[in-house]
Parts: C-alpha cells; structure tokens; sequence
C-alpha cells in the first residue's frame, strides 16, 4: 500500500507539508468567505502623462482580513485561480471599478479618468465573460470607454482567437485593452499584431534596470519603438526615480506609472491626492 501511493503517503506524513496544506486549506476557507465578509478592497495606483498630470488609475485589489491585517495579491490571486474563485472576485473588482467611472464622471476634477483592471486568463475564458461584462457596463452606467482591462501574454497562449474574438466583442462596445507585463511572456509578435490592443505596458522589471542594464534598456526601447509602429500605446510600469522618468521621456515613452507618482492607495487617499495638486 504505502509502495504504491509512495509519493502521497510520504507527504502526508511529512510535518511540514501537512502544516502547510493545513494553512492552504485555512486560507482556501476564509478566501471562501471574504467575498461574503466584505473583505475586498480596490486601491487605486496612480498613471500620468509626461506633465505629471494624473490620466488614469490602475485598480489593484487587496485582501483586508481581519487577522491578518492587508493581504497583498500575490498571495492569494494564484489560490483563487486554481480553486475558480477568480470569477466571483473577478465580478467584484470589475463591478467597483465601473461604479467608480460612473461617479467620476458626474465630478469634473475625475472625469477623464480612466480605470484599467486585471483580468485573470481564467477569468476571460468564462463563456459568458463578454455578457458579464455589457452586464456590469450597463447597470453601472460607466463610461465605457474609460475601462480599460490588463491582459497578460499567457491569454494568448491558449484558445487565441477565442479570446481575440471576445476582445473584438468588447473593444466595440469602446472597451479598451493594455497588454501588462509586456516582455515577460512567450507571445510571439507576430500574433500580437493581430490582436485589438490598445496599449502595451512595459514591465517594471525592465523599467527598474533600464538605467543600469544596457540588455533592459534595449529591451524598453524595442518595445517603445514596436507600439509605435504598430500604433499603440505604451505605459511603463514600476517607475520608482526621476532619472528612469527622464530616459524613458528620452526614448519616446510619455505614460508612467510608480512608486514615483504614488503607490496604490484607498479611493479617498486618491480623491485627495488629486484634489490638492493638479500635477504628481
Ligand atoms: P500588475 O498588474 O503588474 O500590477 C503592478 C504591481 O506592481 C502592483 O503590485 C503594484 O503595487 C506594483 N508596483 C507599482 N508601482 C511600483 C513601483 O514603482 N515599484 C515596485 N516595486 N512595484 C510597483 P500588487 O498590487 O501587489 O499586484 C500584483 C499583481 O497582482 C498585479 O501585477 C496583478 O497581476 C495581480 N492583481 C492585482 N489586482 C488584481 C485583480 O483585481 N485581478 C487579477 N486577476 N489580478 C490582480
Ligand atoms: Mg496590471
Ligand atoms: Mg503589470
Ligand atoms: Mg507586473
């Protein structure tokens, strides 16, 4: 008996990983109720434009649990992908988005806003993700738009034309789509240009060597030069100094996103902070 299952029997017998599959199954329990509890939260991050200026935000969720205290994503976004309740959260994040757009949009400091969310592959593959989506739009009456979802390159590594499909569906209802963490991923270029993007955003990995790897900094400067000949957008994320602001401003890139500008930050730190000054 214990031949035959001797990898499981083993496991189950090791202290350690009993404890840890006791607090992944703990932790998979109150990831259960936390949607019930009222425990999500959307921090905002703020993008601006080559002036300071504040265009739009990136919503980011966190996990306020009563113990213990503020949860960061990736802590919990790969638990709630293997045990599906990334769609319920999923719904979460993207309906308090939406009512956020609907608010600013009555306020003219946040009007022009724009709100990007995440969306998880899993997510996106829902058969009637599309729907979900027109559904939220039109019940909030958000701007539609001033919604911008963040895709990563692992969407495109399965079930690709479904999924250009669904994003032709939505960039009709004027839905727009950013490409995150571009050039972390094996997507092949040759697809990309096929796809309805709207944005690339440059990941921070890259951002925060460009000043001191010449390797990253050629890399940044191929991704600004390919959205530009394809027409795109470009973002760089994880912009943390004046001096990766100015050599991206140098090279073309004049959208950024940081710990230079501002970290993510409850909605009323947010309305504050762009209350007071009109530029970061
Ligand atoms: P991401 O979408 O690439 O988000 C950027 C991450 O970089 C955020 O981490 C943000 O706080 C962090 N960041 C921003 N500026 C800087 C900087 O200047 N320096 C450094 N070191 N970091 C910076 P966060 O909020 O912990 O989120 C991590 C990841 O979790 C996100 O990466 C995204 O992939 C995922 N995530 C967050 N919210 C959601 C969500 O609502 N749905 C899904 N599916 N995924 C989410
Ligand atoms: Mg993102
Ligand atoms: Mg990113
Ligand atoms: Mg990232």
């Amino acid at each position: 008996q214990a031949k035959r299952n001797g990898r499981s029997s083993l496991s189950f017998f090791d202290p350690t990983m009993q404890a840890e599959l006791l607090s992944r199954v703990r932790l998979e329990n109150e990831l259960r109720e936390a949607q019930a509890n009222d425990e999500w939260r959307l921090y905002y991050q703020p993008q601006v434009d080559q002036a300071g200026r504040c265009i739009g935000v990136e919503g980011l969720l966190r996990w306020q649990h009563p113990e213990r205290g503020l949860v960061s994503p990736g802590v919990f976004i790969p638990l709630l992908e293997t045990t599906e309740l990334i769609n319920p959260v999923g719904d979460w994040v993207l309906e308090t988005a939406c009512r956020q757009l609907a608010q600013w949009a009555h306020h003219p400091a946040f009007a022009e806003l724009s709100v990007a969310v995440n969306v998880s592959p899993l997510q996106f593959r829902q058969v009637d993700f599309v729907a979900k989506v027109e559904a939220i739009l039109q019940r909030t009456q958000a701007p539609c738009h001033k919604l911008k979802l963040e895709v990563t390159e692992s969407l495109f590594l399965e079930e690709r034309d479904d999924a250009r499909d669904k994003m032709l569906r939505l960039k009709q209802k004027g839905v727009r789509f950013s490409l995150d963490d571009f050039g972390t991923g094996y997507s092949s270029l040759a697809y990309l240009a096929h796809l309805p993007l709207d944005q690339l955003k440059i990941d921070q990995s890259f951002v925060q060597q460009v000043i001191h790897s010449k390797a990253n900094a050629a890399i940044v400067e191929s991704t600004i030069a390919l959205a530009q000949s394809l027409s795109l957008e470009v973002i760089a994320e994880g912009v943390e100094r004046d001096d990766q602001q100015a050599w991206l401003l140098t090279h073309g890139c004049r959208t950024y996103q940081g710990y230079r500008y501002g970290r993510p930050m409850p909605l009323d730190a947010l309305e504050a902070m762009l209350s007071a000054e009109s530029t970061i």
